[in-house]
């Protein structure tokens, strides 16, 4: 982190006008640095924006990128939506001007400590989870990432702020592609598995790309890591940071582990019990790895264990993540896990529950392989209710293991599913698919699901 040290820039080109390029603008104008903001998309789009812009004196380019944009920045901010070979990035370079990511551009300025979750899967819940144990043990926590605010946005928000504060932080590995000075004081790697391979040349890049997250840490910092994933593992060599790790499957040398349903801290060599799995009141051993994560890094920073406790056992979850909507009075479970967008997050919902489910699933393809998950559908669903394009491609991996309908209507889907059920089952949405074919995105089709959910049991 470059706190100490002036911004070294005064006119800055902001690349993307969605939420972190907006986050980022807003945090220079904070700091009266001039703000060119280039988007490809039309001006239409931003009619709302259009007039926050002239009140804060910035110069905005929409539509097609003209070359002359660059033209007296010193530097460019980049969202992570957008490639690194994009015209303008390749442009920026060949003039020498740096290209920097809106987390590396919100850490130039953060003056709190910041604990800062990447990895493929689990990101957005453990961020969460760790801001809720930050803000319960009394201090101000202020959340950034895929939920609520960009970097840049809460760190405005805690620049002028007396109160001890610590900026809990998801980054994607888009977004650690163009760091210099990121310095987390906690990270926290939770997994790598194969994803996003349309943007890396291979999966080399990509896990060079994460493990990013620790390269200007010191030995003052703290890296977590899952001991239980060998590619997380071997950043552990290249890294300057105090190690700590989590372990689903063994004790570990300092961190925090699961042992026969039993949830420890390994603390200088000692083992203290922290709380039954039972206690952990979100669904499925993914999230008590994600627990895990989240209790290491809040020990990082000393926060006390009873304080983790309890946060834990109130802790509901993230919203469309295997999130529980209601129960039938004749005590059938509805959960709604509209972020389950591909067969992987499937699979884990899946293997939350150990009685019978009524799974809704079905929207656009994504040319999944559904038959890799044929035996556990044949032992854990009950029943199928087939929404949205995919329905035939999954009627034809699955229609033959469990009784399947299609529904043409959310409305159809949860009243099927639930003439399907007997008392005590679960009705899961959970959809292994894209939402767009008849939903804005996974928070429309989770939306729509739960107040259907509501409507249909009258509450
Ligand atoms: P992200 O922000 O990284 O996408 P989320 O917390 O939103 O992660 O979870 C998204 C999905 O990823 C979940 O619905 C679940 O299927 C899966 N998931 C969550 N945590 C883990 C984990 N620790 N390991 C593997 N998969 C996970």
């Amino acid at each position: 982190m470059s706190m100490n040290e002036e911004f070294p820039y005064s006119r800055v080109c902001v690349f993307g006008a969605a939420r972190s390029g907006v986050g980022a603008m807003n945090l220079l104008r904070h700091h009266n640095i001039e703000v060119t903001l280039v988007d490809e998309r039309p001006a239409k789009e931003f009619r709302s924006l259009v007039r926050a812009l002239k009140r804060k004196h910035v110069t905005a380019h929409f539509g097609p990128v003209k070359a002359d944009v660059l033209r007296g920045c010193e530097a460019i901010v980049v969202s992570p939506g957008i490639k690194l070979d994009h015209h303008l990035i390749q442009r920026a370079h060949e003039q020498d001007i740096p290209v920097i990511s809106e987390v590396e551009l919100a850490s130039w300025f953060a003056q709190a400590p910041i604990i800062a979750i990447t990895g493929t899967n689990g990101k957005t819940t453990t961020t969460t989870l760790t801001g809720q144990m930050v803000y319960d043990a009394g201090i101000n926590a202020v959340v950034a990432g895929n939920i609520g605010r960009a970097f840049s946005d809460a760190v405005v928000s805690s620049q002028d702020e007396t109160r001890k504060t610590m900026l809990v932080t998801e980054v994607s590995s888009f977004q650690l592609d163009s760091i210099e000075n990121f310095r987390p004081h906690v990270a926290t790697i939770l997994n790598i598995t194969r994803d996003h391979m349309d943007r890396y040349p291979s999966m080399r890049e990509y896990i060079e790309s994460k493990f990013r997250i620790t390269e200007n840490q010191t030995d003052e910092d703290f890296l977590v890591l899952n001991a239980d994933d060998p590619i997380v593992m071997r950043v552990a060599e290249q890294s300057c940071a105090q190690i700590r790790t989590f372990s689903l499957e063994k004790e570990v040398e300092e961190g925090a582990y699961l042992q026969n349903d039993r949830i420890y801290l390994k603390e200088d060599g000692e083992s203290i019990f922290f709380c039954n799995v039972d206690d952990i009141p979100i669904p499925g051993l993914h999230n008590v790895q994600n627990t895990l994560a989240s209790l290491v890094l809040c020990r990082c920073v000393g926060i006390e264990i009873d304080s983790l406790r309890r946060t834990i056992q109130k802790f509901k979850g993230v919203e469309h993540r295997i999130e529980f909507v209601a129960s039938s009075p004749d005590n059938v479970r509805y959960y709604n896990d509209s972020k389950a967008t591909n067969v992987d997050s499937l699979e884990k919902a899946l293997l939350s529950f150990n009685k019978p489910v009524i799974l809704v699933a079905g929207g656009k393809d994504k040319q999944s392989a559904y038959d890799r998950l044929n035996s556990l559908v044949r032992e854990r669903v009950k029943g199928l209710v087939l929404i949205g394009e995919a329905a035939p491609l999954i009627r034809k991996a699955w229609g033959q293991l469990v009784e399947t309908r299609d529904a043409g209507s959310m409305e159809e889907a949860v009243r099927i599913a639930s003439s399907m059920s007997q008392p005590g089952d679960i009705v899961l949405l959970s959809p292994a698919c894209a939402s767009f074919d008849m939903f804005k995105d996974f928070e429309d089709r989770g939306r729509v699901f739960k107040r259907t959910v509501r409507d249909f049991l009258g509450i």
